[in-house]
């Protein structure tokens, strides 16, 4: 394969042969293609684009450049959830203990916070002693165990996506709809599973920030997945204020556990309950969703949720006494609280800003190795629909230094608006595809 000529062929909006694609990325995985070229073909790709059939090639080719696991030995259904990010989303420390308590087996492998968005590894972190780092053997030793594991991305799966990332993210083309979407799929591929429920979110805290961005980035993944014979299902939901009331690690790993003990906010209770619901379908533990968001409620109210969760900390090295215990979690030296600047309703709370005042006080990261502050972050008290005296408390913000508190202040205030009318906050669950 002649690489300038492969690359001038995508430059000029031809179709590359399954062969080209897997040939690339495994000469790109074992160094012999430098950088350059990858990236000049990573720009092809991002203004020419992929068709359905060279997206699915390219996740195939990512998927086989490492180990794909094989989990026959468990007799559950093996079914995972993936999201593609927001802010406050934590639902995988709520769908994940739940599934695993109704019969599923859930392989968690996720990701961590980047930007103004969240991520899973980063809130499991908050957990004093939580291991997120643990090898193949480990992770199949806990998934026995306990019916779920959840830990961060290995060298053996998908190592050509980690290569590949890396460089969109230096060179402008991670916004791309076929390089999300094989990215996504081959590690979630790789992880040996019969379904997958996607949690795909739009709005301003979202990637994808059109409904019809959304929708093509689902029906992609969706193509994927089902044409490699598994049960795919994909939710397009809201992410134009922030999940749940709580943003940032260790207070959101709080709201899990209160929701766990069936205390959790509505809307994440709502979202928790289709995407679990959507699990127990593809894993065909239920015919249908009803039967499944009754079986997500009785399960809830149960407690062995709960229970699960407290055995996975004990398993992969956290202290499973935090679940009683919130002062075992880290904790914030300064709690300030930003009101209301004038009554009405809340109208709107933008995700994507809140998450920047979050990443401002420590709650975030920049580049995907700066530092994390677990303790710190915001906890809403009103959220979109809600009304609202003038001088009464919106959100308290919790911080470990005094210097970035204005900024993120100012940052809130430019995210709320109040409206003198009252307002319908959006439904968090938009669509579903397939239908
Ligand atoms: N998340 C991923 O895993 N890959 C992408 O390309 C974008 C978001």
């Amino acid at each position: 394969m002649n690489v300038p000529d492969l690359i001038r062929k995508k430059r000029d909006g031809q179709v590359l042969a399954p062969e080209e694609i897997s040939g690339f990325i495994t000469r790109y995985t074992r160094g012999e293609i430098p950088d350059y070229q990858c990236s000049a073909l990573l720009m092809a790709i991002y203004f020419r684009g992929l068709s359905s059939q060279e997206t699915a090639d390219l996740t195939e080719a990512m998927m086989r450049s490492g180990q794909v696991l094989d989990l026959s030995e468990f007799p559950q259904p093996k079914i995972d959830k993936h999201s593609t990010g927001g802010v406050g989303d934590k639902t995988s420390l709520v769908v994940a203990p739940v599934a695993a308590a109704g019969g599923l087996l859930v392989p968690m492998i996720s990701g961590r916070s980047l930007g103004h968005t969240g991520g899973t590894l980063d809130k499991l972190e908050s957990i004093p002693g939580f291991n997120t780092r643990l090898s193949l053997p480990e992770f199949r030793r806990v998934l026995g165990a306990c019916g779920m594991a959840l830990i961060g991305q290995t060298d053996d799966l998908a190592p050509a996506d980690k290569k590949l990332y890396a460089l969109r993210e230096v060179t402008a083309s991670v916004e791309s709809i076929p390089l999300i979407a094989a990215s996504i799929m081959s590690k979630k591929l790789a992880e040996g599973i019969d379904g997958l429920v996607l949690d795909v979110k739009t709005g301003s805290g979202a990637f994808m920030k059109t409904l019809e961005e959304a929708r093509e980035l689902a029906t992609r993944m969706v193509e994927i997945g089902t044409a490699r014979g598994k049960r795919v299902q994909a939710l397009l939901s809201e992410m134009s204020q922030p999940l749940g009331n709580a943003v940032g690690n260790a207070l959101e790993v709080m709201e899990c556990l209160e929701t766990l003990k069936g205390r959790g906010p509505a809307d994440l209770v709502e979202i928790c309950r289709e995407l679990t619901a959507t699990m127990f379908v593809l894993g065909g533990v239920d015919s249908a969703l009803p039967p499944a968001c009754a079986r997500f409620d009785a399960l809830l109210a149960s407690g062995r949720p709960l229970e699960k969760f407290a055995q996975l900390l004990a398993a992969q090295g956290g202290n499973p006494r935090v679940v009683e215990d919130y002062a075992l979690f880290p904790t914030a030296l300064y709690e300030d609280s930003f009101v209301a600047p004038e009554g009405g309703y809340v109208a709107g709370l933008e995700a994507g800003a809140l998450g920047r005042a979050c990443m401002a006080i420590g709650a975030g990261r920049e580049k995907l190795d700066s530092r994390i502050d677990s303790a710190v972050g915001l906890v809403f008290e009103k959220k979109v629909g809600d009304p609202v005296e003038a001088g009464e408390r919106l959100c308290v913000v919790y911080t470990n230094e005094r210097a970035p508190l204005p900024r993120a202040l100012e940052m809130i205030r430019g995210a709320t608006t109040i409206s003198p009318e009252p307002v319908s906050p959006r439904p968090r669950l938009l669509a579903r595809i397939p239908e």
